[in-house]
Parts: structure tokens; C-alpha cells; sequence
């Protein structure tokens, strides 16, 4: 290319990228991850002790008003897409008219959310009216008396009733499965054998030390190569082409209506071309999910910050973004072993 035609194409290059979230590896943030309460209905194992985590006073939460403020000012920097998530978002009064409000936002693409699906069903009718592309439900096995173990309540049957609502709705369903050494790994085979006629998207979830007491002790482990072959060992299995910055990598079993997929959260080995921040319950900014927190916006706003300000916060804050997890978790101040419900998963 001749030198002028190329410093053309880079200057307008540059000009497209100007007040955009580009970290010092040139990843372009464009998903939030916001938690919008830290608490929860169920008390999942690998999530939380069987007495719950310490919750912050109300007070302490971002007010929804904050994170309408807090998800404008990101989507102006190119942010097009959140997940809300928590603890359990629809434990949260107000909840449902938070997600109206956030569909106001001409700039968002997409709302997702991730639930556990015990609240969801008298709000799905308003839900499928909003720009709300997918919902990822979390289910870790398909026996009543063992989801009773994991989650700690008796609810498997509302939520497989939601399963089966959303399942018929015009909104993406995708299933999270934490896979637990020794708890469910017996499951992995029913779940991907309930693509064959459900179209929904299976995801396995490598389990990560985030559980209020820190990394457990275990016979096995079920890391993304250990799922990978112990669906392998019964299936013949197609690779999917995974979306940009994907979190799962994807498969199909051939002639099955749906797809499965496994996370390797834990491994880390989608740290490349991540896109992803996270706003916690109580406004603490994080670059990355191994982070110990990076800012408090929730302050920073509360003492006057204008939105310029905060634009330029996020601007600067995004370039620190750590290279992968790893690096993040070797940088942080204490122990990962805060809960998954206080960080927003
Ligand atoms: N309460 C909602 C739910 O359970 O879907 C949203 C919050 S929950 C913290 C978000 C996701 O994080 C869920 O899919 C859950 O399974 C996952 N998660 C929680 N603790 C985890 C852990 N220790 N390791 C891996 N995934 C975890
Ligand atoms: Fe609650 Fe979700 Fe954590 Fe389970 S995984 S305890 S449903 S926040």
C-alpha cells in the first residue's frame, strides 16, 4: 500500500475509534455485565455457603437511576450490549421497570440477563415486548432431589416451568450448567442429549473458586478438555463457528435441534479477545472477573461526578484492563474466594 494511502486509512481509522473503550491491547469494550442486587433466593453451592453471603445495606446499592446513568454514559462509548445479572436480578423490586427503562436507551442493541429463573414467569409477557435478545437460565441438573442439593431450595419444578415457557418465547434460551466435580458430572450427557429436540443452547461452565470460601478440594477435574471428552466418549460432535469474543466454545451433536457449548472460565482461555466489563451491586468497576475491583463509580458519582467525568474515568480505567485473567488474579490484593453473587456472574 502506498505510504499516503495507508496514513489516510489510519487517520480515519483513528477518528472512528476516538472516544471508544480500547484497552492497551487494542480490545474494544462493548459489554457490560451489571449486578443489580447482591441478593438471592437460592443458596447455590458453588456459589455461596449454605448461610448466604454478607449483604450490603440497601443504601449501599446503586439505585437504579445510577445504573441508567452509569449504562448511558458506557453505551456513548460504544458499550451496545448488557447482561443484567446478580445475585438474583428479579429478587429486586423494581426490576422489570429498571429493564423498561434501559430499553429507552437508543443505543443498546442488546439487554440479556441471567437468572435462576424462579421469579421470571409473570414478567415474561413485558419481558418479550423490550429489545431483551436472550436469557441464560441457570439449571445444574435435571433431578428434582439433586437441584434440592445444589441450589439448597425445593424449586426445580418452577424452574423447569420457566425452561419450558421460555423455550416457546421468541427470546433466546441458553442453559448454564456449573459443572461440580463428583455433583453433577453424571448429568453432562442428559444435557446435551436434551438439545436433540429442544432448540435451546447447552452451556457447560468450568466451576471457578468464587463461592464465599475460596477454592475447594477435589477428586477430579472438570476442566473445558475433561467435558470436551466426556461428551466425545458418546457423541459424534460438529464444531460451531464461535462469535467474536464468545465466551463458549460451540458444538452441535448432527440432526439435534439445539447446540451445546463449554465455558472455560476458570482456564481462562477466552481472555484474548475479551470485550467485557463489569459493574458490581455496589458500583465497583472491574476490568476484568479475577480483578479486585478497579474503581467505585457508585462514589465517584454520589460526590458530583458530571458524565463527562465519568467518561473520562471509564477512558482511562479501561486501558489497565490485565491481558488475561492470570495476570488479573496475580494482581489483586486478597484470595479469589469472594462469592459469585456479590461480582455479578
Ligand atoms: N442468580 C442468577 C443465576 O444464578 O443465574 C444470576 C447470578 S449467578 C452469580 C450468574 C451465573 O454465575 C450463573 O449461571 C451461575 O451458575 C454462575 N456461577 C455462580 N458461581 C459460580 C462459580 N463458582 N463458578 C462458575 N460459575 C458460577
Ligand atoms: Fe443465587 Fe445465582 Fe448464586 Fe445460585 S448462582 S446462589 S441463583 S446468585
Amino acid at each position: 500500500m502506498q505510504p499516503i494511502k495507508f496514513w489516510i486509512i489510519l487517520n480515519l481509522e483513528l477518528t472512528r475509534m476516538e472516544g471508544k473503550l480500547i484497552d492497551s491491547f487494542g480490545r474494544q469494550i462493548s459489554y457490560l455485565r451489571l449486578a443489580v442486587t447482591d441478593r438471592c433466593n437460592l443458596r447455590c453451592q458453588y456459589c455461596m455457603p449454605a448461610h448466604g453471603i454478607d449483604i450490603v445495606d440497601r443504601k449501599e446499592l446503586l439505585t437504579f437511576k445510577e445504573m441508567y446513568r452509569i449504562t448511558r454514559v458506557l453505551s456513548e462509548l460504544g458499550v451496545n450490549k448488557v447482561r443484567l445479572t446478580g445475585g438474583e436480578p428479579f429478587v429486586r423490586k423494581g426490576f422489570v421497570d429498571f429493564l423498561e427503562m434501559l430499553d429507552f436507551n437508543d443505543l443498546l442493541e442488546e439487554i440479556n440477563i441471567t437468572t435462576n429463573g424462579v421469579l421470571i414467569s409473570k414478567h415474561l409477557e413485558k419481558i418479550e415486548q423490550l429489545k431483551v435478545k436472550s436469557i441464560n437460565l441457570s439449571l445444574d441438573s435435571l433431578r428434582k432431589d439433586k437441584f434440592a442439593e445444589i441450589t439448597r431450595r425445593d424449586v426445580f419444578d418452577d424452574v423447569y416451568e420457566t425452561l419450558e415457557i421460555l423455550e416457546k418465547s421468541n427470546i433466546n434460551l441458553k442453559l448454564n450448567i456449573v459443572v461440580q466435580s463428583g455433583i453433577n458430572t453424571d448429568e453432562i450427557i442428559d444435557f446435551v442429549e436434551l438439545t436433540k429436540h429442544k432448540n435451546i443452547a447447552v452451556r457447560f461452565i468450568e466451576e471457578m473458586p468464587f463461592n464465599g470460601v475460596g477454592q475447594k478440594d477435589v477428586k477430579e477435574v472438570w476442566n473445558y478438555t475433561k467435558i470436551l471428552s466426556e461428551i466425545e466418549s458418546k457423541f459424534d460432535i460438529e464444531k460451531l463457528v464461535d462469535g467474536k469474543s464468545s465466551t463458549s466454545r460451540n458444538f452441535k451433536v448432527d440432526t439435534y435441534k439445539g447446540t451445546f457449548g463449554i465455558i472455560p472460565a476458570f482456564t481462562r482461555t477466552i481472555c484474548g479477545d475479551c470485550n467485557r466489563i463489569r459493574i458490581t451491586a455496589t458500583g465497583m468497576f472491574k476490568n476484568c472477573l479475577f480483578d479486585d475491583g478497579v474503581f467505585n463509580v457508585r462514589d465517584f458519582m454520589r460526590d458530583g461526578a458530571s458524565n463527562d467525568d465519568l467518561k473520562k474515568l471509564f477512558l482511562s480505567i479501561v486501558v489497565k484492563k490485565p491481558k488475561n485473567g492470570f495476570i488479573a488474579e496475580k494482581e489483586r490484593n486478597s484470595k479469589v474466594s469472594e462469592s459469585m453473587s456479590t461480582i455479578g456472574g
